[in-house]
Parts: C-alpha cells; sequence; structure tokens
C-alpha cells in the first residue's frame, strides 16, 4: 500500500533542553526536559512514539482503516486522526458518550479530529465500557469493515516498543527518568530501555498506582517508582495552583505543559527537589509526552468555571 507521508519510516530523536532554578543550584541537581512535544505539530509526544509501530503493522496487513476510542478531549484520539490523514488511512473514532455528539462544533478535540477526516461514532458510557469484549468489537467489524484496532490510549506491545525509543544513548547518562503515567505503556518503554542503575519515577495523572500491573506484562524490570501525589484529585482535575505553576513555568522557560499530564509531572518533580528527595549533584531527565492540544479544551471547562486561563 502507498501512503502520502510515512513520517513513522525513520527513527527520531527529540532535543533536551535544560531548565535552572535556584532549588536546583542549592543541590547541584540538574533538570533536562525531553521535548516530545516537539516531534510533530499534530502527532506529538508519545502519542507519536504508541502510534509508530502500530500504524507500520497496519499498513504491513494491507488494512486501510485504524479504529480506535478515546473521550472528548482525548489526545490519543486527535494523534490517530491527524497521522490517518497525513498517511492517507481512514480513521473511525469511537467516543464515548452519545450526548456529544451535539457538541463536536464546540469541542476543539473532536472538530480537530473531525477536519482531518475522521469518522466519529459515539456510544453511551454503557457500550464504551465494553470496548474490550470480543462481541462488541465484532459488532463495530460488522458495522464498519476491516480495521486495526488500537486500544484506548494506546497501549499495547507495539506502543511500548515505540515508546522504547524516546531514550537514546546518551540518556543513560541520567540518574533519574520522569514521565507522566496514564495507561502505563510510556513508562513501561522507558523502564524497559533505561539502565539498571537508572531510577524511572512515573508521575500518575489519575489516582491509584494501579499501573505497575501494565508495567509488569511488558518488562521484568524493576527500576520504577510510581506516585499518585500529584494526581490534584484524579484525571483532568486540576486547581488554581496548578495552572499558575503551568503559566510560571512557561514565563520562566519557554515550555507549555498541559494541564492533565506533564504539568502535574512537573509540579511533582519540583516539589520532591524542594524535600530533598533527589540526591545531590543527580541528573533528572523529565519526558515531556506532549499533550499541548487539550489545552483549548481545558481551558473552555475553565472559563466555564471562572476560573483563570492557561497560557499558550
Ligand atoms: C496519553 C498521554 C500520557 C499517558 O501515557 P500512557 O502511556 O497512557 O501512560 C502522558 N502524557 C501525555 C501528554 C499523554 O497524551
Amino acid at each position: 500500500m502507498s501512503t502520502k507521508n510515512n513520517f513513522f519510516s525513520q527513527r527520531v530523536d527529540s532535543e533536551n533542553q535544560d531548565i535552572a532554578t535556584d532549588d536546583m543550584l542549592l543541590s547541584n541537581v540538574t533538570i533536562t526536559i525531553k521535548r516530545e512535544d516537539t516531534l510533530h505539530e499534530f502527532v506529538s509526544g508519545n502519542k507519536y512514539r504508541k502510534l509508530k509501530y502500530n500504524v507500520t503493522e497496519a499498513i504491513k496487513n494491507n488494512t486501510s482503516c485504524l479504529l480506535t476510542f478515546g473521550g472528548a478531549y482525548s489526545n490519543h484520539i486527535a494523534a490517530v486522526a491527524s497521522a490517518g490523514f497525513e498517511m492517507g488511512l481512514e480513521t473511525i473514532g469511537v467516543i464515548r458518550g452519545e450526548e456529544i455528539a451535539d457538541l463536536v462544533a464546540d469541542n476543539p478535540t473532536l472538530s480537530f479530529a473531525k477536519s482531518k477526516g475522521m469518522h466519529l461514532h459515539f456510544i453511551s458510557r454503557e457500550e464504551y465500557s465494553k470496548k474490550t469484549d470480543l462481541d462488541f468489537i465484532k459488532g463495530l467489524r460488522e458495522k464498519f469493515g476491516a480495521f486495526y484496532l488500537i486500544p484506548e490510549g494506546g497501549t499495547n506491545a507495539l506502543a511500548v516498543k515505540g515508546c522504547e525509543e524516546i531514550l537514546n544513548a546518551k540518556d543513560l547518562d541520567f540518574d533519574y527518568i520522569c514521565t507522566p503515567v496514564g495507561t502505563g505503556g510510556t513508562i513501561a518503554g522507558l523502564v524497559s530501555a533505561s539502565g539498571s542503575n537508572q531510577s524511572v519515577i512515573g508521575f500518575s495523572s489519575l489516582k491509584g498506582t494501579f499501573q505497575s500491573e501494565v508495567i509488569e506484562v511488558f518488562t521484568t524490570k524493576k527500576n520504577y517508582y510510581l506516585t499518585d501525589a500529584y494526581c490534584f484529585g484524579g484525571y483532568a482535575k486540576i486547581d488554581s495552583q496548578l495552572i499558575r505553576f503551568i503559566n510560571e513555568f512557561k514565563k520562566n522557560y519557554g515550555i507549555p505543559l498541559d494541564p492533565i499530564y506533564t504539568g502535574k509531572m512537573m509540579f511533582g518533580i519540583f516539589d520532591l527537589l524542594k524535600q530533598g528527595y533527589f540526591k545531590e549533584n543527580s541528573r533528572i531527565l523529565a519526558v515531556h509526552t506532549g499533550g499541548l492540544q487539550g489545552i483549548a479544551g481545558m481551558n473552555q471547562l475553565l472559563e466555564n468555571k471562572k476560573l483563570p486561563q492557561i497560557n499558550l
């Protein structure tokens, strides 16, 4: 099959960018941000990594359609729509919540996905909970014909393989590798690619650290630590302290953070630094997993709640 523009065909490496704060100078700790958010305009961050080998596999199987699942603000939905558009593949997004069908024009993520040609299929929350059942998937195949299925959040073995490529040989010099955690696929790839002398710290964006079960499926290495101390009450929950932190961070370092994942991780890293968690003279690599497309949607929700906006 021919593809229009296969930007997954080569291995790519993002830039490492150093930042400096007084707290870091005091303990002689350095923080370097791995700018995965700059990999591609729309297929950015860990979603680029997670899609790479899945899309390659779909093309190898001669499948011309990708089908996946997500919520109304999903970075994954936006990335799949954009990757499909650029590579000449059809895309179907199965979206949680029938009521959202009427709100597409006002929703930045879904209107973006639609503009990239994604067919949006809305289902009830109850149906959505069956999205991994074989019968349910069979029903989707009867409705839509053949497709390559990418799970919600994109985590599977091929996604983890792609996430291993976030790290290059030079990154093995860092003492700590920090990453935001959702389903756990990204951290699984990082742990798998890390050196045994490195500690991988995962900042869960949702309550709980159940993602260790996912990590264990993909690697036997144990050099990681998961915390949900910086989830701000749960997935997509944020407060004015986090918004202030994100806006200050952008002002000080010129690096935008998203409110769901990377903002919470950086807040956590700065807090652990203040607490003296990191060894003196250690070097920290923080992975900026992208997610910036979600800021527009979050700002709409913030405006409704009369909270301050996240500056882009
Ligand atoms: C999806 C996403 C994550 C979570 O990745 P998992 O592999 O599900 O743990 C982290 N950061 C950003 C910006 C994301 O979009």
